[in-house]
């Protein structure tokens, strides 16, 4: 299925500012929102293709990467990111805050949608976003990352429960330990039913007593973790790892939410990366492209020593089979192209004029077409324009 493009999606130039997305998304979102279009198939693909735009539309270098690819660049990446589209839940955990506190009617965003299902809402932690630098080793090799996130956590306290003792409860007497409200509106179709979470107790079915002092009975406090990751070889700039139960902790129990860990690439000094290929740019000098010469090459596991032939012509690639990177969960490996090119000095002194003058002579030195790869004059030609 081809996608529609994401500023169509929202109704915005390909200029608007984050402002005016934001702003587009929030009226896309709450035209299409769930529970104002109950058991509508096509309102609900449209409210996640509105997110999913704005997933990609929000994040500046996400944005910049598909107005340079389109959704090739954001999509797609092992890991999943969200190119495959966004669950209901992942929508409502990550965007749930554009709402603010101003969307009444629909008793909150994610209660709203949660109480569907009936039964008590089970409370999810928002997830949690980290940039990982990588350098081509680590890409190569798969490295463990510890990095130090700031995130709620458990209060040891109450174990999370938010109450100063563990039976400090007792039953919500505004929705009786259902955990929900039923509320009946007139609307122009008539009267219209309406669950939603229990605003007192927000969908636990209880309240809590005498309150945990350490979390104000939330249940959670803000903490410094260091967390440990495991990043794959073969992971490329952009990619999003999804670690589950990583993410920040709920209110008052319930599930954590996830960390997502984006990808970021270091650029490395001299080997550039294609793929799961690396390319090296080689400058020969004219004596040994002629003559032939061992070369020194860089490669991720250290510097190899590569055997020019005789007579190599600029414009070859040397290929290094299984030098390149590994794929990410598989067993292939990229190469290491060696891309030759011979360096032509631009001035030369008297003496060296003198040999060159000596070399245009030789017989040896006249061009006749007959190089045994071509093109010589014009790869020539492309590599000082
Ligand atoms: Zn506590
Ligand atoms: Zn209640």
């Amino acid at each position: 299925m081809s996608k529609r493009d994401y500023y169509e999606i929202l109704e915005v130039s390909k200029n608007a500012s984050a402002e005016e997305i934001k702003k587009a998304y929030r009226k896309k979102a709450i035209q299409y929102h769930p529970d104002k279009n109950p058991d509508d198939k096509s309102a609900e693909e449209k409210f996640k293709e509105a997110a999913e735009a704005y997933e990609v539309l929000s994040d500046p270098s996400k944005r910049q990467r598909y107005d340079q690819y389109g959704h090739a660049g954001v999509g797609g990446s092992a890991g999943g990111g969200f190119g495959g589209g966004m669950s209901m839940e992942d929508i409502f955990s990550h965007f749930g805050d554009i709402f603010g506190g101003g969307f009444g009617g629909f008793g909150g965003f994610g209660g709203g949608f949660s109480s569907r299902g009936g039964g008590r809402r089970v409370n999810k932690g928002t997830n949690l976003r980290v940039k990982v630098k990588l350098n081509l080793q680590e890409i190569a090799n798969g490295v463990e990352k510890k990095i130090k996130v700031k995130k709620m956590v458990e209060c040891k306290h109450c174990h999370g429960s938010g109450a100063a003792d563990g039976s400090s409860h007792s039953t919500c007497s505004t929705c009786r330990g259902t955990g929900q409200v039923t509320r009946i509106s007139n609307t122009i179709l008539g009267q219209m039913q309406t669950a939603s979470v229990c605003p007192t107790c927000e969908g636990s079915g209880k309240i809590i007593t005498n309150k945990c002092t350490y979390c104000a009975g939330e249940g959670v406090v803000r903490d410094e973790e260091v967390l440990s990751i495991n990043i794959p070889a073969g992971v490329e700039e952009g990619m999003q790892l999804q670690v589950s139960g990583k993410g920040n902790a709920a209110r008052r129990g319930g599930v954590n939410g996830d960390l997502l860990v984006v990808i970021e690439e270091e650029r490395h000094a001299e080997l550039v990366r294609d793929g799961n290929d690396l390319i090296f740019n080689l400058m020969l000098s004219i004596p040994d492209a002629i003559l032939g010469a061992p070369i020194e090459i860089p490669t991720i596991d250290g510097r190899v020593k590569v055997k020019i032939d005789p007579g190599t012509q600029p414009g070859r690639i040397l290929r290094l089979r299984g030098k390149g990177l590994p794929e990410v969960n598989s067993y292939g490996r990229g190469d290491l192209l060696v891309h030759i090119n011979v360096f032509i000095p631009k001035e030369v002194n008297k003496d060296d004029r003198k040999v060159v003058e000596k070399l245009r002579e030789s017989e040896a030195f006249q061009p006749t077409g007959s190089n045994d790869d071509g093109g010589f004059f014009s790869r020539m030609k492309n590599m000082f324009e």
